[in-house]
């Protein structure tokens, strides 16, 4: 499997595809090698004020194409991406790290989100209220308008096929701006929606200087609606821009998961599945498993058999063979590790496994387990965003809720216990978004996904996440 990222990379505004010329350069990096592979365009304000005039000319004719007409267009996506998933796949590996299996798998997944939204659609039902006779009342559904999206490096399609997704199957144009660091596979994503026949403009792609841009679009009375992945400062600063327009906002924003492991759980069950999502995609997850509160009866057996479960965990150059874990995406996340774990050793943690940059010029670190971990620990509150497992014991039910409940944070919770008095406790009381409970699956695509408290607001995929790109409209008729 050989490396085959393009030396320049190209916008897409306005139907067109656009080269760097003597725009602004960004240097876009392979994280195994700390090397430079790419230039990316950054667009100007002139390349922004084209793609906003073109969202506003395309957003009626998207709108009014007949919604079996835009799912087909939606599905034909899908069955591209499926057939350059491998293509795709690799460019991920090559620009954030993550292993080629687990890229390959992010897009063909992506694709299926296009499918479920091309279905959603057709199903988008409004109400006919009860009136007398001559009268009606409805309650229509409508597309929102032209949308701007930002997406993260850390899914560099999958988080951006969801904004896409949900808002091409309403009826909306978008633009989108995904992470600098991660842009030929959303690029490629962008050209699957072109081939499968998006008119002009529906759907664009820009980067640049992230807080120029969004500025820019947000400003804009033509933008009618924000969504944006990405971290909690991030978020509260582009909803504060959205307010000068009063633009609708989706915001998915950072988690710092907690898991209740229970005396009575299925330990082995427990033990497979959260020490095989912890390192995936090297902890760079917004729904990752960060806080383990594991009940006294079982923390030391608990404790040592993760340990070795994350021992085995192999980490390499994500195009390699039975490689589990890549390197982190970029120089601020080994960084970020090293501070937190540090802290944490500092206030009397013990590291059982990993804590330390592995030695090479990517950004590798190796797979972490901490023990014992205080609460006045800085990783027991700030989402670590890297391959660590933060443990301390509990006793009683109360106790791990109100440890889950104790941060401005809610996006996802875990839970293993086998009593469904337990179950149905914490999946009432925990405050979070999503809460799974003897299995890891929090993003199934039918299904609502996002935040509460400063995670975030609004939901992505499924029927709410359809909604969230149309506003409601009641018309009244005598
Ligand atoms: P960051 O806050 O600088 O950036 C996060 C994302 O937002 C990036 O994709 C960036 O390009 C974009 N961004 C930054 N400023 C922006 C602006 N003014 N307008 C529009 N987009 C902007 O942080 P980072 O160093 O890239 O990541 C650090 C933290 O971000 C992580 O620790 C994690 O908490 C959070 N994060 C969350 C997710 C998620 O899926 N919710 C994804 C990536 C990062």
């Amino acid at each position: 499997m050989s490396n085959t990222y393009p030396p320049t990379l190209q916008l897409h505004i306005d139907g067109e595809w656009i080269d760097l010329a003597d725009r602004d350069v960004h240097h876009v990096v392979n994280p195994a090698t700390g090397k430079t592979i790419s230039d990316l365009p950054k667009a100007n304000i002139a390349d922004l004020d084209r793609a906003l005039d073109a969202a506003d000319r395309a957003f009626p004719v998207w709108r009014d194409t007949p919604v079996n007409e835009r799912a087909a267009i939606l599905r034909k996506a899908a069955e591209l991406m499926r057939e350059r998933a491998p293509e795709i796949g690799r460019l991920m590996t090559a620009e954030q790290g993550k292993p080629f299996g687990q890229a390959a798998g992010e897009v063909t997944g992506s694709a299926n989100l296009f499918d479920t939204m091309a279905e959603e659609a057709k199903r988008c039902y409004g109400r006919v209220l009860v009136r007398p006779t001559g009268q009606q009342s409805f309650v229509k559904y409508q597309p929102v308008g032209p949308v701007a999206a930002f997406s993260p490096w850390n899914f560099p399609v999958f988080t951006p096929a969801r904004k896409l997704a949900a808002a091409l199957a309403a009826g909306c144009s978008i633009i989108l701006k995904p992470a600098e660091e991660t842009p030929a596979s959303a690029i490629e994503m962008i050209r699957c929606l072109v081939d499968a026949g998006l008119p002009s403009g529906v759907v664009q792609v820009v980067f640049g200087d992230p807080a120029e841009v969004s500025s820019h679009l947000i400003a804009s009375k033509i933008i009618r609606k924000v969504s944006f992945t990405g971290s909690v400062p991030v978020g509260k600063h582009l909803m504060k821009l959205a307010t000068e327009n009063m633009q609708r906002t989706t915001m998915e924003l950072g988690g710092h998961a907690p898991v209740l492991v229970f005396d009575d759980c299925d330990m082995g069950k427990a033990l497979d599945l959260l020490a095989m999502q912890k390192y995936r995609n090297a902890g760079q997850v917004c729904v990752s498993p960060t806080r383990f509160y594991v009940q006294s009866g079982i923390y030391e057996k608990f404790a040592e058999e993760f340990t070795k479960r994350a021992k085995k965990v192999q980490v390499g150059e994500g195009f390699g063979d039975n490689i589990d874990m890549g390197p982190l995406a970029n120089p601020r996340r080994p960084e970020a590790m090293e501070q937190l774990i540090g802290d944490a050793k500092a206030k009397g943690a013990t590291v059982r496994l990993g804590g330390e940059a592995i030695d090479g010029d990517g950004y590798f670190y190796s797979p972490t387990v901490l023990t014992d971990v205080p609460l006045q620990a800085d990783i027991m509150s700030s989402e670590p965003f890297g391959p660590v497992a933060a443990m301390r014991p509990f006793d009683t039910l109360d106790e791990a809720i109100e440890q889950a409940n104790r941060l401005p944070l809610g996006l996802a919770a875990y839970a293993f216990t086998e009593s469904l008095r337990t179950a149905n406790i914490v999946g009432d009381m925990i405050e979070a978004g999503m809460v799974a409970i003897n299995n890891m699956t929090i993003s199934p695509g039918d299904a609502p996904f996002g935040g509460v408290k400063e995670s975030g607001h609004g939901s992505e995929d499924g029927p709410d996440g359809l909604k969230a790109y149309m506003v409601t409209k009641a018309i009244h008729q005598s």
